[in-house]
């Protein structure tokens, strides 16, 4: 039995129309040149009894469980976690683009999903990405870490925002620290960057950037954050420490903890707390 016969056995078993298969978009291929497509079943969005019964039956046959994307995304490995992360985004992108926004029509996707085309006027629609920087600020000896009224309870993380239309990276990054928290970025230099798929598909740019020594009074913008405080590279490498030991076991002793490992902002305060030196960083 071919892997299509397969997959449209399953659908049936579970009551979904084969068609849905038009729908699915290329994430990948494996080694052995495999092509790798994603399918929305669509079972999140209907709040339909059926769609949880679906979801069980599903579970007992494939001998898998359904479990949030989030925490799925911070638990799998680099590659299949990246995989997951484009499957969301572009599945996303393909539900909110199913019409053109000029003549109105329905617009058509490609097989493998990199795009779709609106037939009455031959406009042709790329899936998009929003750039975010996401900076650690440093004085030379502390960090600073903010909060966010969204994060979960009690994590802090560096400082991010979306690149206005228009804007140098170098400008985000200058106007975001000066907006969120009032101070003057001094230097500033790239580290990574990671796809991220929520809200919507967002390139996260990690950098690091420091102030001029002595000019560290921070004015939290309370509109933007809940909190923002400097910390030392001691504090924050004994809170990287015990990032490792699950959110459950932590008690009230620890102030605070971080995003976990496969988050860029942990990267980038790890490899500040790494940091052999405090020299100022070259621009
Ligand atoms: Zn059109």
């Amino acid at each position: 039995m071919s892997l299509r016969h397969e997959l449209e056995r399953l659908l049936g078993k579970f009551g979904q129309d084969s068609q849905i298969l038009e729908d699915s978009v290329l994430i990948g291929c494996s080694e052995q040149q495999e092509a790798w497509f994603a399918l929305d079943l669509g079972l999140n969005s209907s709040s339909s009894i059926n769609a949880s019964l679906q979801k069980a039956e599903m579970e007992t046959a494939l001998q898998g469980s359904f479990i949030k994307l989030t925490k799925a995304l911070f638990e799998l490995n680099v590659k299949d976690a990246s995989l997951l992360s484009t499957a969301q985004a572009l599945l996303r992108w393909h539900d909110t683009h199913q019409f053109c926004s000029r003549s109105g029509q329905p617009t058509k996707k490609n097989v493998s999903g990199s795009k779709r085309v609106c037939p009455s006027n031959n406009i042709i629609y790329y899936p998009q990405v929003a750039p975010v920087v996401i900076t650690l600020v440093s004085d030379g000896t502390r960090c600073l870490l903010v909060r966010q009224s969204s994060f979960p309870k009690g994590m802090y993380s560096a400082l991010a925002g979306f690149c206005d239309i228009g804007e140098s990276l170098e400008e985000t990054v200058r106007r975001e620290i000066a907006e969120e928290v009032g101070l003057e970025v001094d230097r500033l230099h790239y580290s990574a960057s990671q796809h991220w798929p929520f809200p919507n598909s967002t390139l996260m740019i990690a950098c690091h950037a420091t102030v001029k020594p002595g000019q560290t009074e921070l004015q939290v913008n309370l509109k933007e954050l809940e909190a923002a405080a400097w910390f030392s590279r001691d504090e924050v490498a004994t809170v990287l420490r015990r990032n490792n030991l699950s959110n459950q076991q932590q008690s009230g002793a620890i102030p605070f903890w971080l995003p976990p490992k496969l988050a860029i902002a942990h990267q980038l305060i790890k490899e500040w707390v790494e940091k052999p030196t405090c020299s100022p960083l070259p621009a």
